[in-house]
C-alpha cells in the first residue's frame, strides 16, 4: 500500500478534517490537502444551534482544531473553493476542477461533502424572514434576526428545530414548533421519549403543534414575512421561520463522476465507494448498519459528529493499509435549553420499549429491545444510564427487561453485576 501519493480531501468539516488528522496520525506520508467550499477554517456545527445562537459561544471558540495544526501536520487547508466537478480514473487516482477552476490532481480522493438543508416548495418560501440553519453563515443571520423577533415558527420538530425553539423560548420569543409527523423526532426516538420531550418544551412555554403542515408562508403589504397558515387553516403569526426539516446529502459530485450513490455515496464499512479505491466519509456518506453484531442488513445515512468522527478514522485506517474492522456504538446527543438527551445505538420502530423513569421531574430512560436483545437506550437528562448502555452494547451484553424496568436499582449496578 502506497502512503506517499497526493490525498485530496473534498469539503473541510468535521470528517473531512478527521480524515486527514487520521491520515497523517496513522501514516500517510504524502501530500495531504483538505479542500473546503466555505470560507472559515473548519468549525463545529452542533454549537450553532446552541451555544452559538445564544452568544455563549463565538466562530472563534467553533474551531474543530487550532490555526497551527494544519501546517504542523503538512495538512494544506485551502477554503473557499468548490469542487464543481471530478474526473475519476478506474484506479482511484483523477482530478478536480474547482470554481476558480483551477485543476487539481490526486492519487486518492476523499469525499467530505456533508449535507445540505431541505427546503419548502411552498408560496411565500422565498420571503427574507424564512431561513434555513446549517452553517455558520445561516446560523449568523438566524441570530441577528431572533434578536430582533417576536414570534418564531420552526416547521420541523427535529433536533435542529428543537435546539432553535428552545434558545429562542429562553430569550423571551414566542416559539411554535410545527411537526408532520404525530410524535416529535418521530424518526430517532420512541413516541414515549418524543412525549416527554414535547412535554418539557410546552412547560417553558414552547407551542408544540403535531400532525400539522405549513400550506404556505404569508407576507404583509411590505413583503415581509407576517405569519405561516397551516393545512388546518390555522393561522401563526410569525416574523421569523426556521425550516427544519432535515438535510439531503450532498453527493451530486460522487454521482456525475460515476460513483454509485443512493441517499448518499454508497460505501462499504471501510468507507469505500462502489469504484473500490474513492473513500466518502460523514453526512454524505450511505453506509451499512454499523450497529454491532448481528446488526440489521440495512443501510443508512447518520448526520452525528460520532459517525464522521468513527467513519473518518476507517477511511484513514483504510488509506493506509491498515482497515479498522470494530467501531464505537453509534451515539449522539441533542441540548434542547437545560433538557440533554442521549441516544446510543440505533433504534427502529418496531422495537419494544421499556421506560425507567428517574427519580427527578422529566429525567427519563427509553430501552429498546428487539426480542431480548437491547439495541438502544433514548436518555433524557440521565447521563449515567447512557454511559452505561453504551458500554452493554459495546460489550455486546443486554440487560434482562425485568432488570431495565427495575427503578430501584441503578441500570450500571446491573451491569456491574454482569
Ligand atoms: C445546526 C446543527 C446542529 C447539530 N447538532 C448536532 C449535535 O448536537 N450532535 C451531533 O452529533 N451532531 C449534530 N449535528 C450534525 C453534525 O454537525 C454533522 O453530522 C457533521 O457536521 C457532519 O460532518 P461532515 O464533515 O460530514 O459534514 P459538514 O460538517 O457539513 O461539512 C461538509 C463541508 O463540505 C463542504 N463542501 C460541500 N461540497 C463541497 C464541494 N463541492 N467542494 C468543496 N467543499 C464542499 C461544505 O461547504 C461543508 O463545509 C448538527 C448539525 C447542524 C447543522
Amino acid at each position: 500500500m502506497t502512503t506517499d501519493g497526493r490525498l485530496l480531501i473534498v469539503g473541510a468539516g468535521q470528517a473531512g478534517v478527521q480524515t486527514a488528522s487520521n491520515a497523517r496520525e496513522f501514516g500517510w506520508q504524502g501530500p495531504i490537502t483538505l479542500l473546503g467550499a466555505e470560507p472559515h477554517p473548519p468549525y463545529a456545527r452542533p454549537p450553532l444551534s446552541k451555544a452559538f445562537l445564544n452568544g455563549t459561544a463565538t466562530e472563534d471558540t467553533l474551531a474543530l482544531r487550532t490555526v497551527g495544526f494544519y501546517a504542523d501536520h503538512r495538512i494544506d487547508l485551502v477554503l473557499g473553493e468548490r469542487v464543481e466537478h471530478l474526473d475519476l480514473a478506474g484506479d482511484g487516482t483523477g482530478s478536480a476542477v474547482t470554481g476558480s477552476v483551477r485543476r487539481r490532481s490526486f492519487d486518492r480522493l476523499v469525499l467530505a461533502t456533508g449535507a445540505e438543508p431541505r427546503r419548502l416548495s411552498l408560496e411565500g418560501a422565498g420571503l427574507a424572514g424564512v431561513v434555513v440553519l446549517r452553517d455558520v453563515h445561516d446560523a449568523t443571520t438566524l441570530a441577528g434576526r431572533l434578536a430582533a423577533a417576536r414570534t418564531l415558527v420552526v416547521i420541523g420538530g427535529g433536533f435542529v428545530g428543537l435546539e432553535v425553539a428552545a434558545v429562542a423560548a429562553a430569550a423571551g420569543v414566542r416559539a411554535t414548533v410545527v411537526e408532520a409527523a404525530s410524535s416529535l423526532m418521530n424518526r430517532v426516538v420512541s413516541p414515549v421519549t418524543a412525549e416527554i420531550v414535547a412535554r418539557a418544551h410546552r412547560a417553558s412555554g414552547i407551542r408544540v403543534l403535531t400532525g400539522v403542515r405549513p400550506a404556505r408562508f404569508v407576507g404583509d403589504r411590505h413583503n415581509a414575512l407576517s405569519a405561516v397558515e397551516l393545512d388546518n387553516g390555522e393561522h401563526l403569526p410569525a416574523d421569523l421561520v426556521l425550516i427544519g426539516v432535515g438535510a439531503r446529502p450532498c453527493d451530486d459530485l460522487a454521482a456525475a463522476a460515476g460513483l454509485h450513490c443512493d441517499n448518499g455515496v454508497v460505501v462499504d464499512d471501510r468507507s469505500v465507494a462502489s469504484d473500490g479505491r474513492t473513500l466518502a466519509v460523514g453526512d454524505c456518506a450511505n453506509l451499512p448498519d454499523p450497529s454491532p453484531p448481528p446488526g440489521p442488513a440495512v443501510r443508512l445515512r447518520l448526520e452525528s459528529v460520532d459517525n464522521a468522527v468513527e467513519q473518518a478514522r476507517a477511511a484513514a485506517g483504510t488509506l493506509v493499509g491498515a482497515p479498522r474492522t470494530c467501531r464505537g456504538v453509534p451515539w449522539f446527543w441533542s441540548d434542547q435549553g437545560s433538557l440533554k438527551l442521549q441516544i446510543a445505538g440505533l433504534g427502529r420502530a418496531d422495537d419494544d420499549v421499556v421506560v425507567r423513569v428517574g427519580k427527578r421531574p422529566g429525567q427519563h430512560t427509553a430501552l429498546r429491545y428487539r426480542g431480548p436483545r437491547l439495541v438502544a437506550a433514548e436518555c433524557v437528562d440521565s447521563p449515567a444510564d447512557f454511559l452505561t448502555v453504551r458500554k452493554a452494547l459495546a460489550a455486546g451484553v443486554s440487560f434482562s427487561r425485568e432488570a431495565a424496568a427495575d427503578t430501584g436499582v441503578p441500570l450500571k449496578q446491573h451491569f456491574s453485576a454482569m
